[in-house]
């Protein structure tokens, strides 16, 4: 661990007009310490785990899982090795089933991320095939300077969540 680490606060984006997504400081961490801010350093990346809040209709990111000995990462690629979805399916038993699965994380190197084709195709991919809850998934692309988030639907095509704070 690095002893000058800043805490990051917690992220929240607008998903609708009722909805929010908040990505606690934790998770940003997590995702923030794989940042690409080295010529050397590959993309990392896994899935986020959360919960859908019953008081409200907004979806919290608690944790996400971190790269695995068997992904296959390099500087402009990363390919999720089927250990995420085995730890997620854990993570989701030893929380009494609440802990859920909400979605996918990469990195980018490059300071304001955008998706590339093969991020989109991935993304509609596990919208339209994976198990979830609720009607959505969301996906950060952190970047060395930035992180974005977009969201799909079952219904609706890709876009970007607001930063509210
Ligand atoms: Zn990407």
């Amino acid at each position: 661990m690095q002893a000058l680490q800043v805490k990051q606060m917690r992220l929240t984006f607008a998903v609708t007009e009722v909805q929010r997504l908040i990505i606690t400081a934790e998770a940003v961490d997590q995702m923030l310490a794989f940042s690409q801010h080295s010529w050397y350093q590959a993309e990392a990346g896994g899935v986020m785990l959360g919960r859908h809040l019953l008081e409200s209709s907004d979806v919290v990111i608690d944790e996400v899982t971190t790269p695995q000995r068997k992904d296959k990462r390099s500087r402009f690629g990363f390919f999720r090795s089927t250990n995420h979805n085995r730890i997620a399916q854990e993570k989701w038993k030893l929380s009494n089933e609440t802990l859920a699965y909400l979605g996918l994380w990469h990195t980018h190197p490059e300071r304001d991320p955008t998706p590339s084709s093969v991020d989109r195709q991935d993304w509609e991919k596990a919208v339209t095939t994976h198990a979830y809850y609720g009607d959505r998934l969301f996906f950060p692309i952190v970047g060395t300077q930035r992180i974005r988030v977009w969201t799909k639907s079952r219904t609706e095509p890709i876009r970007e969540l607001g930063l509210l704070t």
